[in-house]
């Protein structure tokens, strides 16, 4: 592997850095940067739920992400893991259907079930509270429900639709080897229902990102989706997806591979930045083999309440965006990132 390029780039530093031309804009097959609403404002409001999408929506973002599982009937749901228990009150509504595991699954419950369940903020199992406390309380009698993928829809259109935007869908199937180990062809049923609402074309307004390669691969060269891919990378520890070398896949050979299948990679900030006694080391060598390959780079996640030690919003934004040219960013925080880039790059 090529070793990183340090740049010496005082974190104090960084809003000195000179505006992007225009030029350097091109440079990204994207065009203009976006900014893509992580699971909604989750910031503000429980990931996923329809007010953190419409609050998004209205801070102006390019993007709204739905990651998607399958309940038993076999209907995609809006929720990040296959599990329910971090985010909703099902073990406190249905305490006796945990799996050996003592976790809760989405897909050994039906959709009527699932409406039963209260959506709240992410706590974390072990201790039971908050994972980040100055969210939106998670004790709440407010009844946030989990959506279907066709209700968001519905609410992104119909958005859309009120404000004269025109907000695109960044859908990630979540786990797709483990829905088809419980009998369900999850691509064949995510991809059946967009294209019931429009989203059959290469120009319609949608990503389709996700882990797992072969997925994609099948996807592209078997059905022959002509949606735009995203292929997600991740750190090999986090074994998000058994068999797949994703650290591999951060060379030129593996961004030239991704490209046969795919438009764009999703990639977490950690693996293209990191700070090393005070510096921010910089892999340009990652976003140049994937531009090269025609690829666009959307790094995940950016959260003004989990920055890097002793780094501002805008110094991250600028190392990513001036000093990476990365197109386009995944925020738990919409507003940050959508102010940045019409100071940065207006239009
Ligand atoms: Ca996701």
């Amino acid at each position: 592997m090529t070793p990183p390029t340090v740049i010496v780039l005082a974190v104090a530093m960084a809003s000195t850095l000179a505006p992007c031309s225009n030029a350097a804009l091109a440079a990204g097959p994207a065009g203009r940067p976006v900014a893509i609403a992580h699971r909604g404002a989750c910031g503000y409001l429980p990931e996923h739920s329809l007010e953190a999408k419409a609050m998004a929506h209205a801070m102006g973002v390019a993007f709204l992400e739905q990651d998607v599982v399958l309940t038993r009937d076999g209907v995609p749901i809006v929720i990040h893991d296959h599990y329910l228990d971090t985010v909703t009150d099902v073990a406190r509504l249905y305490p006796d259907r945990k799996r050996k595991d003592g976790r809760y699954y989405a897909i050994d419950f039906d959709l009527t079930e699932i409406r039963r369940l209260t959506l709240h903020e992410r706590t974390d199992l072990d201790t039971g509270t908050q994972v980040y406390a100055g969210r939106f309380p998670a004790a709440t009698t407010i009844p946030f429900r989990v959506p279907t993928l066709e209700e968001e829809i519905q609410l992104v259109k119909g958005l859309n639709k009120s404000t004269g935007r025109n907000v695109g869908l960044y859908v990630e199937l979540k786990a797709p080897w483990f829905h088809r180990a419980e009998g369900k062809d999850m691509a064949k049923i995510v991809l059946g229902v967009l294209a019931a609402h429009g989203y059959d074309r290469r120009e319609s307004n949608i990503y389709i990102q996700c882990f797992d390669p072969r997925c994609l691969r099948r996807m592209r060269q078997i059905m022959r989706s002509p949606l735009r891919q995203v292929q997600l990378i991740g750190h090999n520890d986090w074994r998000e997806t058994p068999g797949v070398d994703h650290e591999k896949m951060l060379t030129k050979e593996g961004l030239v591979s991704i490209a046969r299948y795919a438009d764009g990679i999703g990639l977490a900030i950690d693996q293209l930045l990191s700070l090393r006694q005070g510096r921010v080391v910089m892999r340009h060598d990652i976003v140049g083999w994937a531009h090269d390959a025609g690829l666009a780079i959307h790094p995940y996640t950016f959260r003004v309440d989990a920055l890097p030690g002793g780094v501002t919003p805008d110094a991250l934004l600028d190392a990513l965006f001036v000093g990476l040219r990365v197109d386009g960013l995944f925020t738990d925080f919409p507003d940050t990132v959508v102010r940045y880039l019409e100071r940065r790059f207006p239009r």
